[in-house]
């Protein structure tokens, strides 16, 4: 295995379940980072998880040691700002979002729907939004049922939590589904390409000299596949190697945790 992925230019890293759990890295991960570092690997956080800000990302990721200056941070929610800039069906955005991520919609230039207006929007971008309110789910189905563009962020239906699994975008999604029969017209995050689209275009590097790191089987492993990445499935996570035999998905690598990475380079 000695150098299986030694063409790797940038390797791709989901955050939860991969490198830490419960705000806790797992193993030695911050040391293998710094391995791949000093071999002149690019180091990519990609998450789907739309919640917060990169910035906000990258302060966490450097308190756990994990952030580096020279890496890059890459959530859902930056290559939806990068979708929706191209998209010609987007005007005026009603964001199901937290007050934060709004800001940073503000600040990317968006026009957004002010309190008093929010049926004179044209979109609803769907995010992992933690203040959700049910004026806010009234709101936003009134206008994906009135025919409104609808951009989710990501599919995941619940995110890992402590005590019990929490409601994520995907759970939202499907609420809307039930309410009005619509499905979003596109969603960005794993396992759909866009983010990977968006990194290579970045860093100038192709598709297949990227590897993607990943616990999950539907969203991460998929998203490598659909993208024509490497892929590397750890097991410090969702997904257990029983579950990987039974899904007939095929990884390049199936690994314990991070840790093992470095013997792949
Ligand atoms: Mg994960």
């Amino acid at each position: 295995m000695e150098n299986k992925f030694g063409k790797i230019k940038a390797v791709l890293f989901d955050l939860d379940g991969t490198l830490y759990l419960d705000g806790v890295i797992i193993g030695n991960a911050d040391k293998t980072l710094d391995i791949l570092r000093k071999k002149g690997v690019k180091i990519v956080f990609l998450t789907n998880n739309s919640s917060c800000t990169d910035d906000e990302y990258g302060k966490k990721l450097a308190r756990l040691n994990l952030y580096k200056q020279g890496d890059f941070i890459c959530s859902s929610l930056t290559v939806a700002a990068e979708v929706m800039k191209e998209d010609k069906k987007v005007g005026k955005i009603y964001p199901l979002a937290t007050g934060e991520v709004t800001r940073y919609l503000l600040k990317k230039g968006y026009n957004i729907a002010n309190k008093g207006e929010e049926y004179t929007a044209d979109t609803v971008l769907l995010t992992f939004d933690k203040e959700l309110s049910y004026d806010k789910i009234v709101i936003a189905n009134r206008l994906i049922a009135g025919g409104a563009r609808y951009i989710a962020t990501h599919p995941d239906k619940v995110c890992p939590a402590k005590y019990c699994s929490i409601p994520d975008a995907g759970s939202f999604i499907a609420l809307f589904k039930e309410s009005n029969g619509r499905d979003p017209d596109i969603i960005i995050g794993k396992p759909y390409p866009y983010m990977a689209e968006y990194v290579a275009q970045k860093l100038s590097t192709d598709n297949e000299y990227m590897l993607m790191v990943g616990d999950r089987l539907y969203t991460d492993m998929a998203f490598g596949i659909n993208a024509g990445l490497k892929t590397a499935l750890v097991l410090s996570g969702e997904t257990t190697f029983n579950d990987y035999e039974k899904s007939g998905i095929k990884v390049d690598a199936v690994i314990k945790s991070v840790d093992e990475l470095a013997e792949y380079f």
